[in-house]
């Protein structure tokens, strides 16, 4: 067994969060498992940054995983995790964000226990904090948004959303959608029925924590008109809200950063 750090000892499988892109929001546990693994699975929304912490004599494999494009199915990302800790290596399977949140991790660590193998999780920081983080804002407010839900929009092709509208239509609350960009007409249309302000503020985030990042403000009775036009095809996470109403020392924050990103771009290559 390899030991990792001080009272530590491998775990054979190693579910690991990598954050929402930048390493330098992996953790250090985080970064000291890559180090140490014989394997590495990992889907794609793991930064490039991350990956390029993977050692070069460590096996890497993409299981790419992106909304409705699956490159390998649940079940055969299960076995090969499972196959390669049976055969003895130290297997680091590596997920965008947290593995808890919408990472099909049960699906893994099932299999491994079923398989007798030992499995152990790394959390990593969510889309939903890196979003909040570069809106300059909070998830929760005290006294106003005393509730966070994070919910995914993700659907199997051609099935609508089955949500629970009424319960998710909370002034008090923050909403936090993953895989939501594609559904954008569905949830403001969803929302909106079971009561909720047309007029309410929505943030859409786009490769949070990337130098792509890009950040869109809207209302939620003009977000399915942004949601098509407004962003690119990164990952985004949508926040409902008073939490992701703009003030003007987060708007000045937003231009500055605007302007830096668009100077890095223009500088020439040295
Ligand atoms: N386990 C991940 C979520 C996986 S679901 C986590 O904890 O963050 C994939 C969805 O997460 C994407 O469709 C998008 O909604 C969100 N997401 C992941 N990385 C993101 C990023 N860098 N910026 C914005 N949204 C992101």
């Amino acid at each position: 067994m390899t030991k990792i750090a001080k009272g530590e000892v491998w775990g054979e499988v190693w579910l690991v969060g990598a954050g929402p892109g930048d390493p330098d929001l992996l953790t250090r546990k985080a970064e000291r498992l890559i180090g140490a693994a014989s394997v590495v699975f990992h889907d794609a929304l793991v930064g490039p940054g991350v990956l390029d912490l993977i050692p070069a004599d460590v096996r890497r494999v993409s299981v790419g995983k992106r909304a409705g494009r699956h490159s390998k199915d649940q079940k055969t990302i299960d076995q090969l995790i499972v196959e390669a800790a049976l055969a003895g290596e130290r297997v680091v399977r590596l997920k965008g964000g947290d593995p808890s949140i919408f990472g099909r991790s049960m699906e893994e660590l099932t299999a491994c226990r079923e398989a007798g193998i030992s499995v152990r999780i790394c959390p990593g920081i969510t889309a939903a904090s890196a979003a909040s983080a570069s809106l300059g804002t909070s998830l929760t407010l005290r006294g106003l948004a005393r509730r966070l839900t994070f919910v995914t929009a993700h659907t199997k092709k051609g099935q609508l959303l089955a949500l629970d509208w009424q319960a998710l239509a909370d002034p008090q609350a923050t909403l936090a959608i993953y895989m939501g960009k594609s559904s954008a007409p569905e949830i403001a249309k969803g929302l909106m029925e079971a009561g909720m302000a047309g007029d309410t503020p929505v943030a859409m985030v786009e490769n949070a924590s990337l130098p792509e990042e890009k950040i869109f403000r809207t209302r939620l009775d003009l977000l399915p008109l942004g949601a098509k036009t407004a962003l690119g095809s990164g990952p985004a996470l949508l926040l409902i809200g008073c939490i992701a109403e703009r003030n003007e020392e987060v708007a000045l924050h937003e231009a500055k950063a605007e302007l830096a990103r668009t100077l890095a771009q223009q500088e020439p290559e040295a």
